[in-house]
């Protein structure tokens, strides 16, 4: 399979109309792009944003998903809703959906399976926190979430991993080149593991957690690191864009 790096962005609970601006500007500077771009608005922007890169290969994507596809689930979006909306992805399982509403892995291996069965394509996000990180246990979580997040059928066509250290989200803080690797090979040893021998080199796992235009160059040169999921430095094209052309 050809793998194509992956630069996405994550508005969060960020952004009205006037802020489609930002992403004109990306379709407008982008336009044929030697990376994935992924754009994910909040979801009262996805069908405007949609039309705005219709004719662009810039993605739109989604932040969360419900794991029904209909139902009395008041205030819920479902994926096949998403789907309808014009987004192509959807982010699951990321930090603040797991710390803010409770989200399980099994919760968000549901989401997946609903995601995939909408042909959207699940961003899955896993992370430590700072008390695993200096607990020495980094590796055992990483290896729970991404057992418990992945339903069956998930392949690299279908699925992204997002490795997402909660300590760095928003913080500034970076974790060392060398923790990032780490991590890395260690996500695409467990894929191999669960989905076959040579599976996980079509999964592109992306960075993400106080990416900016002075890090990304020396984030995306280390080993198994296919992009990156960009939240603060996304908001803005004139940060977003110098991350894309690292990327390139
Ligand atoms: P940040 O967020 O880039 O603002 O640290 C990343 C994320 O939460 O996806």
């Amino acid at each position: 399979m050809m793998k194509r790096k992956l630069a996405a962005g994550n508005w969060k609970m960020n952004g009205t109309t006037p802020s489609l601006a930002e992403l004109q500007a990306l379709v407008s500077v982008h336009k044929t792009p030697s990376v994935d771009i992924l754009i994910c608005p909040p979801a009262t922007l996805i069908a405007q944003a949609a039309g705005i890169s219709a004719d662009s290969t810039i993605m739109i994507g989604a932040q969360d998903c419900h794991a029904a596809a209909s139902g009395a689930h008041t205030g819920d979006i479902s994926a096949p809703m998403l789907a309808d909306a014009g987004a192509g992805a959807v982010i699951l399982g990321h930090s603040e959906r797991r710390e803010n509403h409770n989200e399980t892995s099994d919760l968000v291996a549901k989401k997946a399976l609903a995601a995939h069965a909408a042909s959207l394509i699940a961003l899955v996000c896993l992370g430590e926190t700072l008390a695993q990180r200096e607990g020495a246990q980094t590796l055992d979580v990483i290896a729970d979430q991404l057992a418990g997040s992945l339903p069956d059928g998930t392949t690299g066509a279908n699925t992204v991993i997002a490795y997402e250290p909660i300590w760095a989200i928003g913080t500034g803080l970076t974790p060392s080149l060398e923790q990032i690797g780490e991590v890395h090979a260690f996500i695409r040893s467990r894929l191999d593991d669960r989905f076959g021998a040579g599976a996980a080199q079509d999964f592109r796992l992306l960075y993400g957690g106080s990416v900016k235009p002075e890090n990304a160059a020396e984030i995306f040169a280390t080993s198994n690191v296919d992009g990156a999921l960009v939240g603060g430095a996304s908001l803005k094209a004139d940060d977003f864009s110098p991350i894309i052309n690292a990327l390139e």
